[in-house]
């Protein structure tokens, strides 16, 4: 990360703490590495990204059923599913700071690092030995690699490595009270097994037929080694999690359509395609036939966002096998019992939630008529997932001009969620409008008395225009659906 991007980066950190969208979780006592919580503005934010992804999986399409599963699942669906065997990433440690490290996060480092000196080619050549390696599971390679590389230690400045061991990174914790009864259970590592375990009861109830999906959001729980980034990498996330369901040899088509669908989704919150690319997998799990993840442009790099993994019958093929219960669907077209094929895509919340942030904002400078300058840091926030849509502010707190903002506050707040304020000069409440990502504001003024009409302040151009107040609801939300 150049200089720049990291005073960015840092500068949209601060700015989320300051305006009440992400504090460190426990603050008071220093905070609990990687761990994080959303503010008054955060929260809203989370929940409006929530609630579009939901409505475009759930509404838009008549297939697509959503559950809300325990975060607590029986043991073995974690044996079931491999994440107690495999669920681990290759770790290496320092000998001399003890500082531990993801094997890929370090290499992908010193390919960032060869990328800032133009060093193109090297860096590219780099992560294709990384790729082939790690696909290989060839530990003695991807140590010889760091090794040749001259990888140090950002702690001890040394290059006396371990070898290279696995870390499994589910949290456990025990089920009862009574600690020898109890059983090890684990907060689950991703929510998509709550719905492979529910694919009968969610199939019947709802009555699907193939091809349809399953939605769920929750959270999901990792102990990861190396934990930064602020949100981008956390130990307590959320998941938007979404299994479609398909006739064995139709995967392929529904990977291309999910790929491609789920790409236009972020699009449709109006965010440039430029800061998008799909880095398709090398390594493949060995029960996946296509991977790719779709990648952002965040301050510190292209970074996945989302995974669209087409995974075979595996998920389920593992839950019959070791619930000894048939998860098969009669296929009444073709008359054939299948173990259906899924197409899955999984993005992080907090990953999308960043990616929000990073884009929307914004340190402006702004030429001022009389020749100076001013400046304000705007969120351009999409306006569908603002966390306030519309500031009513009238002009003074006297005059009458409270009790009629109060009418149109009341007009709108069934609808979106609106900001009343009478306080400081009109100037001021609007930079802290912009600053949140409120993408409109509207002014009582006294002309509003007689001709009944208010000023409306576009955040993104700043443009002002007078408008009948008994317009604004349907003008906002044209914008806001
Ligand atoms: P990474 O390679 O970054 O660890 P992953 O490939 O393990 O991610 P998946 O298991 O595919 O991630 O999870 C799907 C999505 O969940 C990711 O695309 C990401 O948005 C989100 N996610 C995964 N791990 C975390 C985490 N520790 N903190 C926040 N979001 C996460």
């Amino acid at each position: 990360m150049s200089i720049q991007q990291d005073n960015q980066f840092q500068a949209i950190i601060s700015h989320a703490k300051e305006y009440g969208f992400v504090f460190p979780s426990s603050e008071i006592y220093d905070g609990l590495s990687a761990v994080y919580d959303y503010g008054p503005y955060g929260s809203e934010l989370k929940k409006n990204i929530r609630d579009y992804w939901w409505k475009s999986m759930t509404q838009m399409h008549e297939n697509i059923v959503g559950i809300d599963a325990a975060i607590f699942m029986h043991p073995t669906t974690w044996k079931a599913s491999g994440h107690v065997d495999n669920f681990s990433d290759p770790m290496i440690d320092n000998k001399d700071s003890k500082k531990r490290y993801r094997v890929d996060h370090l290499l992908e480092a010193k390919a960032d690092q060869l990328r800032e000196k133009g060093e193109q080619q090297a860096a590219d050549t780099l992560l294709a030995s990384m790729d082939a390696l790690l696909a290989a599971e060839d530990f003695a390679g991807l140590k010889e690699l760091i090794i040749d590389q001259k990888i140090v230690c950002s702690v001890s400045g040394t290059a006396n490595w371990t070898d290279i061991r696995q870390f499994n990174l589910m949290f456990s914790t025990q089920l009862g009270s009574v600690a020898e009864d109890a059983d090890t259970i684990y907060l689950r590592p991703e929510t998509a097994q709550g719905i492979f375990v529910n694919f009968l009861n969610v199939q019947k109830t709802a009555r699907m037929k193939i091809p349809f999906g399953i939605a769920q959001t929750g959270k999901a729980f990792r102990n990861e080694i190396v934990a930064r980034q602020f949100i981008f990498r956390m130990r307590e996330f959320e998941q938007m999690e979404m299994q479609f369901f398909v006739r064995p040899g139709t995967e392929g088509e529904w990977y291309q359509y999910w790929k491609e669908a789920r790409l236009q989704w972020h699009l449709s919150l109006g965010i440039s395609k430029d800061k998008y690319r799909y880095h398709d997998h090398v390594k493949l799990a060995h029960y996946a036939k296509e991977a790719c993840d779709i990648e952002f442009e965040f301050p510190f790099g292209f970074k996945e966002v989302e995974g669209i993994h087409s995974r075979s019958d595996f998920d389920l093929t593992q839950h019959q096998l070791y619930s000894k219960k048939k998860m098969q669907y009669f296929d009444t077209e073709i008359n054939q019992n299948y173990v259906p094929y899924v197409v899955e895509t999984s993005i992080g919340l907090d990953r999308m939630f960043l990616l929000v942030m990073a884009n929307a904002y914004e340190e402006e400078t702004i030429a001022k008529e009389d020749g100076t300058t001013d400046s304000r840091v705007v969120m351009h926030i999409p306006a569908k997932i603002a966390p306030v849509k519309l500031a009513v502010l009238p002009l003074t707190k006297k005059d009458g001009l409270p009790e009629l903002a109060r009418e149109l506050m009341d007009e709108c707040k069934p609808y979106f969620k609106c900001f009343y304020e009478e306080k400081d000069a009109i100037g001021k409440r609007y930079r802290r409008q912009d600053a949140i990502g409120t993408p409109f504001c509207v002014t009582i003024d006294h002309q509003t008395k007689e001709d009944q009409t208010v000023t409306i302040r576009y955040r993104d151009s700043m443009v002002q225009e007078r408008v009948l107040m008994s317009k604004v609801k349907d003008l906002v939300l044209e914008q806001v659906m």
